[in-house]
């Protein structure tokens, strides 16, 4: 099954949660083993998965990744946006997760984030559902 939902950013970097929206699609999907991949359709935002416990944990990951591909580096593409494309790379656009018992297999303190590299924009998340 074929999910999608699409979401707004406010800035040029953030990571948005959307744990309960990939949740409520694996419940809707009615899939009890099988496997969920969230797909982002951008090449300048990603989606990964991390501690959505502690919000500095968000802010230090933005940080650290702007301080690792710093936007005024002497970048050939033309458009201004040269790091936000780096970071969609290096972040990967999609990401695979198992569903066991009905439920994503993330543990405690794990939760999906769309991560926006050059918002502020909408954006566009699927979502694929596949039975065992
Ligand atoms: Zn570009």
């Amino acid at each position: 099954m074929l999910f999608s939902f699409e979401l707004s950013t406010k800035n040029r970097n953030a990571l948005v949660d959307i744990t309960s929206t990939v949740k409520h699609f694996v419940e809707k999907s009615g899939v009890v083993s099988g496997v969920c991949i969230v797909y982002v359709p951008h090449t300048t935002a990603g989606v990964t998965i991390n501690e959505n416990a502690d919000p500095s944990v968000k802010f230090d990951i933005e940080n650290t990744l702007s301080k690792i591909v710093p936007p005024d580096l002497n970048y050939s593409h033309a458009e201004g946006n040269s790091d936000s494309h780096v970071k969609s790379t290096l972040v990967s656009p999609s990401i695979s997760l198992i569903i066991d018992n009905g439920k994503l297999l993330l543990g405690t303190w794990q939760g999906i984030y769309f991560c926006e590299f050059d918002g502020p924009r909408r954006r566009k998340v699927y979502v694929k559902i596949m039975k065992d």
